[in-house]
């Protein structure tokens, strides 16, 4: 085939070395002019493009940079403010844009929210507000722009009408589709515009098409895309879809649009399959993601090449245009500044830019035959055979263990009734008992001592001193703001995953291979790159002491198999619910250990079970048991007498609480703050028996609640739920919070507690 164009989707706005992130805080904590800071975004935004021309892409997207968030960029872009900010129509200032993001004085920000089963949160646009109008061509200036600038006949980005409808709130379901058609006539007139203007490709996102969809929401699709085209007839317009297959295939591939695009990487094969049963229009063309978007391997050349034949003879269209599956937002940037990683797993990995040179030599492949990039081929076969030959690779131990798993025992040996009998005659605690969900203040000082024995100026006895000496403080604490089950602190961790990575067997981690996870905050995400082993007790020594020094329960605290895995870069030469499996393993021991070392609460927080729900409902079940299976494979060991508890965030809980409650944790705590209530009521349908702690309220917030609040929070939650299962608790960890602010709201959290005792 020679007819090939290669293509990106997206390019990561953060920078090789956060520069945006960095510029962004410099803007908003006002030490930097903003004049200075929309220079600076310029010139990030046309580097990003130049560096996109020079690994060899032909055709370079535009208007995919962000200064927050592409959802709120289309918001604004159709004047979408919320009525409690101030906005006066026209171009929303960036001031504005800026306080939907992340609230002002007098205002609370917009929602934010997962963006599908990525890490990346979005802020949520609010439709009950204002009537949407057009009042910024954005994709528009931006072509403009990098065709001035740098001469590139850019293809501008834009999110499609229906996700985007889709992903807002502020209607009712039935008001979908007069919703969308509030909007075609806008996409309708940008279109237009930017046709007039000599627009040659524009990449319409709808990856709301990779989730379960009516045959009337794809009707409503059909006719959307009908108007739009019609309004721009000479624009060459891709519809691109990613992150799982097309369910209604032939509705889709027949739309009258210029080109489809189609992920051939999280779509099991099933993109393929219908490819070869339905076939493709032959006028239209075909955007083939081949190249993984959202993880960091190295591809073998020659299997995506077989790929890229296998969908050219089944497509048998006049154009093929290769790409990644996936806008490369999820991945870091390059591999090239990682020095500290061993040569056989940086050789076999590939972020942004390594990806981009991927595609750039698929494309030469498919048009000057296999000979030409006969050398490539032969490296990146090397390198994944390397890495698929490593020590950490072939764990034997491991291996033998997860090939064993039905004979390994996942249940608790008695059922939640009886266990909690014995729970309760063991820890006698008071009803309504009051607690927190692990971590306390990281403050300047913790990090300054962290750094210093990092950089080996304090030796490790000193660190581990100080932590203890932490440990200590807060232990007493507790003791005197009367708490009824303890925790050690997390004094001794930066981050939840990396602190378990860093002991675990099998884990690397990066040094620059950060990913935006919402506004300016990024995540690096550790590497699982070969088998996770456990190799030495990673939390005994903190909760042994922390125990040693109270009569009180302290929780051991340890993050669940599923928050490691979803929070972390996977291989993916196994599947992932065999590297889920092999992480509970390790906990299992850790547990174990901690049980026979005197822990009688153990805490596995998994705050990220939700996030990971894939895109298709029809494939929920599969991964919720298996998620349900590698907690329980990680906690089912204990003695009836000690007592689990888990944790999570976000709300919405209500399409999962067979999960939740097939958890079969003995204790529950659950953020609550940000749902208003509506949680509540997921536990008043399904009858929820096991202990369960409503956070009572929001540590995001520097804001001591009031004991109003907090009772009021309290006696909301027990008019659905019997006093005898709740726990009062905060929402979430608090190491955000200032020591004081902490001390106080707990303080109050106490009081409330204490009053509501007297009244149940
Ligand atoms: N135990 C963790 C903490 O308290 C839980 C964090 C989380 O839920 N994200 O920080
Ligand atoms: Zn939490």
């Amino acid at each position: 085939m020679k007819n090939v164009i290669s293509t990106n989707l997206g390019y990561p706005r953060i920078g090789e070395h956060r520069e945006w992130k960095k510029a962004l805080e410099h803007f908003w904590s006002g030490k930097m002019e903003k004049e200075t800071f929309l220079l600076q975004m310029q010139e990030f935004r046309l580097d990003h493009l130049k560096k996109q021309l020079d690994q060899g892409i032909d055709l370079i997207p535009v208007g995919d940079f962000s200064m927050y968030d592409h959802v709120l960029d289309t918001a604004m872009m159709f004047g979408l403010v919320p009525e409690r900010f101030e906005y006066k129509g026209g171009k929303v200032p960036l001031e504005t844009y800026f306080d939907i993001a992340r609230g002002n004085r007098s205002a609370v920000a917009s929602e934010m929210t997962k963006w599908f089963n990525t890490n990346y949160h979005y802020i949520v646009p609010e439709l009950n507000q204002r009537n949407p109008a057009f009042v910024e061509n954005r994709p528009l200036h931006f072509y403009q722009e990098a065709k001035q600038k740098l001469g590139i006949n850019g293809k501008p980005v834009i999110l499609g009408p229906v996700t985007f409808v889709k992903l807002a709130k502020g209607y009712d379901q039935q008001e979908l589709k007069d919703m969308v058609e509030l909007f075609t006539p806008l996409y309708a007139q940008m279109l237009g515009e930017l046709e007039a203007a000599g627009v040659e490709w524009v990449q319409i996102d709808e990856p709301i098409l990779c989730t379960t969809l009516s045959a009337e929401e794809i009707h409503l699709l059909k006719e959307t895309y009908e108007t739009l085209t019609k309004a721009a007839p000479k624009i060459k317009m891709i519809l691109q879809t990613y992150f799982d297959h097309l369910d209604y295939f032939e509705e889709i591939t027949s739309l009258p649009v210029h080109g489809i695009g189609l992920d051939f990487v999280h779509d099991d094969g099933q993109n393929l399959k219908a490819l070869n049963t339905f076939g493709f229009p032959q006028d239209k063309m075909l955007a083939a993601g081949v190249i993984d978007g959202r993880n960091v391997w190295r591809a073998n050349i020659e299997e995506r090449i077989t790929l890229l034949e296998k969908i050219a003879a089944a497509a048998k269209c006049e154009q093929l245009m290769i790409q990644p599956a996936s806008s490369l937002l999820h991945v870091p940037i390059t591999v090239n500044n990682e020095t500290e990683l061993t040569p056989t797993l940086k050789n076999a990995l590939s972020f942004a830019d390594e990806k981009l040179q991927e595609v750039a030599l698929l494309s030469k492949g498919v048009k000057e035959g296999k000979a030409a990039i006969e050398k490539d081929i032969k490296a990146s076969k090397a390198a994944i055979e390397t890495l698929n030959g490593s020590p950490e690779r072939n764990n034997t131990k491991v291996q033998l263990a997860t090939a064993n798993l039905e004979a390994m025992n996942a249940e608790r040996q008695a059922p939640f009734e009886s266990r909690s009998k014995l729970q309760e005659s063991a820890f006698q605690l008071p009803i309504l008992p009051t607690t927190t969900i692990g971590s306390f203040p990281q403050t300047q000082e913790i990090r300054k001592q962290r750094l210093k024995w990092r950089k080996k100026e304090l030796t490790t006895e000193q660190y581990e001193d100080f932590i203890k000496a932490e440990i200590k403080k807060w232990i007493e604490i507790q003791e005197k703001l009367g708490l009824d089950v303890f925790v050690h602190g997390e004094f001794e961790r930066t981050d939840m995953v990396e602190y378990f990575g860093e002991k675990l067997g099998g884990f690397q981690f990066t040094k620059f291979g950060w990913v935006q996870s919402y506004g300016s905050r990024c995540v690096k995400p550790p590497l699982i790159f070969g088998d996770v082993a456990f190799l030495a007790p990673m939390t005994l020594k903190e909760s042994v002491y922390a125990q040693s020094l109270t009569s009180k329960p302290v929780k051991g605290m340890l993050t669940g198999p599923i928050t490691i895995l979803n929070w972390s870069f996977v291989r993916d030469d196994l599947s992932r619910f065999t590297v889920a499996n092999q992480i509970a393993l390790a906990l299992r021991e850790e547990i174990n250990i901690l049980e026979k070392n005197g822990i009688q609460m153990i805490q596995v927080d998994e705050p990220a079970l939700r996030e990971g729900l894939p895109l298709k409902k029809e494939k929920w079940d599969n991964y919720l048991n298996a998620a349900v299976h590698a907690f329980k494979l990680a906690v089912s060991t204990v003695k009836n007498e000690t007592q689990i508890h888990t944790h999570m965030c976000y709300s919405d809980f209500e399409e999962i609480m067979d999960a939740i409650n097939a958890l079969d944790a003995d204790v529950i705590s659950i953020e609550t703050s940000r749902s208003h209530g509506e949680l509540i009521q997921s536990f008043e349908d399904t009858t929820y028996e096991k202990g369960i702690g409503l956070g009572v309220y929001d540590i995001h917030s520097k804001r001591v609640p009031t004991i109003e609040e907090m009772s009021t929070n309290i006696s909301r939650a027990l008019k659905v739920l019997d006093p005898k299962r709740f726990w009062i608790n905060p929402d979430c960890g608090l190491k955000t919070r200032g020591t004081e602010e902490t001390i106080e709201a707990l303080k109050i959290m106490i009081e409330a507690a204490k009053e509501t005792r007297e009244t149940v």
